[in-house]
């Protein structure tokens, strides 16, 4: 048996990746990525194509989303409201009630994406149609996109710079969507087959900061609601975090997972690969899931 490679969280031009889902395939087999998840943000679009191409590289795919959610978190400043992105792996692609909702935050995406490019046409030369010509038609719509068209247009060098200011929160270009709130998303990807695992844990934690209890309350809130796992080896989540993110998930016997979080050469400076699942972690998301099957070229027992 070769070495493991596991890298559960990527994305394709289905949403703000930059590469085909056959392409992504064709690229993690180059890389000796041995296991991929596709996690594209609120569709499932990507999921078929990505099929066929694990088929043709012989490469294992755990199809799955990256379902946008917001919370209302407690901390020393009081009460706010965050983003919080969950992976919901294996989940049932023809769940009504699921898949409506995700029709619901890509809709809002559009709209709230729209806006923004209203705000920033009073200030640089875009417009609709140039996010539009950065994009697959269909594909979920964010940032990155407006990104995109703003390194076109010659205002900024590459997405990393557009979202150092022009379209980073606090912005005056910046806007919300609407988003399901994380409990209630975790009980519908729980209902659809789907085991929910919040992806990059604390990613907006200071460097530096101790971890108090009052963090602990917002995650057993969702662990009680029945959050599955942590992400905690990404390039996002900081270091002082993770080792209290270890603790909670051994007190709470919760997945842990390890991912890149790839969206493409360029798309952001994540690489394939550059994390890894134990394999151990990934045979319990496979235990727990039964929304949908995962694929595997010579069988699951390979894990
Ligand atoms: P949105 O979903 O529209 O709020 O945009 C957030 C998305 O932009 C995230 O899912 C990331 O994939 C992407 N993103 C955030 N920061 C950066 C960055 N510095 N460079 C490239 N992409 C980024
Ligand atoms: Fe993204
Ligand atoms: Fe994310
Ligand atoms: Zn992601």
């Amino acid at each position: 048996m070769g070495k493991s490679l596991l890298d559960l969280h990527t994305h394709s031009n289905r949403s703000d990746g930059l590469d085909s889902p056959s392409y992504l395939l064709e690229r993690a087999k180059a890389l000796g990525v041995t296991v991929l998840a596709l996690a594209d943000h609120d569709t499932v679009d990507g999921w078929q194509e990505a099929h066929e191409a694990a088929v043709r590289n012989q490469l294992g795919l755990i199809p799955a989303i990256e379902v946008s959610t917001h919370s209302e978190v407690f901390g020393d400043a009081g009460t706010r409201r965050i983003s919080v992105h969950l992976l919901a792996y294996l989940p049932d692609p023809t769940n009504a009630e699921f898949m409506g909702e995700l029709k619901k935050s890509r809709d809002s995406r559009l709209i709230r994406a729209k806006k923004m490019v209203e705000l920033l046409s009073e200030d640089y030369p875009i417009n609709w149609l140039s996010i539009e010509a950065e994009m697959r038609p269909g594909a979920t719509v964010g940032r990155p996109a407006i990104a995109d068209a703003l390194v076109t247009a010659g205002i900024v060098a590459d997405r990393t710079e557009a979202f150092r200011e022009i379209l980073a929160k606090g912005s005056k270009y910046y806007l919300s969507e609407h988003s399901l709130e994380t409990a209630e998303a975790i009980a519908l990807i729980k209902n659809s087959g789907g085991v929910p695992v919040m992806a990059h844990p604390l990613m907006d934690f200071p460097a530096g900061a101790s971890m108090g209890d009052l963090a602990t309350e917002n995650f057993l809130r969702l662990i009680e609601a029945g959050l599955a796992g942590l992400e905690i080896e990404h390039r996002q989540v900081p270091e002082n975090a993770r080792n209290w993110l270890r603790e909670l998930a051994a007190e709470h016997n919760l997945i842990f997972t390890g991912s890149s979080d790839y969206h493409g050469v360029g798309g952001k400076i994540n690489e394939l690969g550059e994390n890894s699942t134990q394999p151990e972690q990934l045979n319990r998301i496979l235990d727990l899931a039964s929304g949908y099957e995962a694929y595997f070229p010579s069988g699951r027992s390979v894990l």
